[in-house]
């Protein structure tokens, strides 16, 4: 038999079969971006998974791609494509034409919720990691490993001792990113607010002298 030779109708005719497609989906396109709007939804951690492993995948065939090469080309080229792209297509409006304000319309729209976001173990990750970034620290931690780091400093505050729920305990780094900290878990301490905040970017032993100088 040859392969190559249509045998059945949908290859024979497959103009017909490809326009019939297309008015079947047409006819059903509601139902079908919502089926899909579902399955998303349904498989949001899998396909994050999925999506984090291709990355890895990724990184690993190409070793010399770093995240500081990425920047560069970015800087480089990225910024001209973007002028360029938006130049040769004038008649597409900017999606978020101001930006900051967008995003504080979009903070008093949600600010409970993002409220609440920002106290969860998720949420104090992804300020700290902001933070890490911005002073090029190294190393990085999951969640979970924070809620490990919490539990081992016994749901308190490693300067005060104030027991802390994890809503409350505030991630502080023994040795500030400020001052060439790691981001690993073995660096992170929970802190209450307070301590967070007058500790400023000491390091343990530099803040507990001070603290102990003042309550003698
Ligand atoms: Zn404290």
């Amino acid at each position: 038999m040859n392969p190559d030779k249509p045998t059945t109708w949908k290859q024979r005719n497959k103009e017909r079969y490809l326009a019939a497609q297309r008015k079947n989906y047409a006819k059903n396109r509601e139902k079908k971006i919502a089926y899909h709007r579902k399955w998303r939804a349904k498989n949001l951690e899998k396909n994050r998974e999925k999506r984090r492993d291709s990355q890895r995948e990724w990184r690993r065939l190409h070793p010399g791609y770093s995240r500081e090469q990425w920047k560069n080309w970015y800087k480089k080229k990225g910024v001209q494509y973007a002028r360029d792209y938006r130049k040769s297509h004038p008649a597409k409006p900017r999606v978020r034409p101001d930006r900051k304000a967008w995003s504080h319309a979009y903070y008093l729209k949600n600010r409970t919720k993002i409220l609440e976001y920002r106290k969860s173990p998720k949420g104090r990750k992804s300020d700290q990691v902001r933070r890490a970034r911005k002073h090029n620290a190294s190393g990085s931690y999951t969640a979970e490993q924070w809620i490990q780091r919490f539990l081992f400093h016994g749901q308190r505050c490693r300067y005060c001792r104030v027991p802390l729920t994890l809503q409350q305990a505030t991630i502080d780094h023994a040795i500030p990113l400020s001052r060439g900290g790691s981001n690993w878990p073995s660096n992170l301490v929970p802190a209450c607010l307070p301590c967070n905040s007058s500790k400023c970017n000491r390091t343990i032993l530099e803040f507990l002298a001070l603290s102990s100088r003042l309550h003698k």
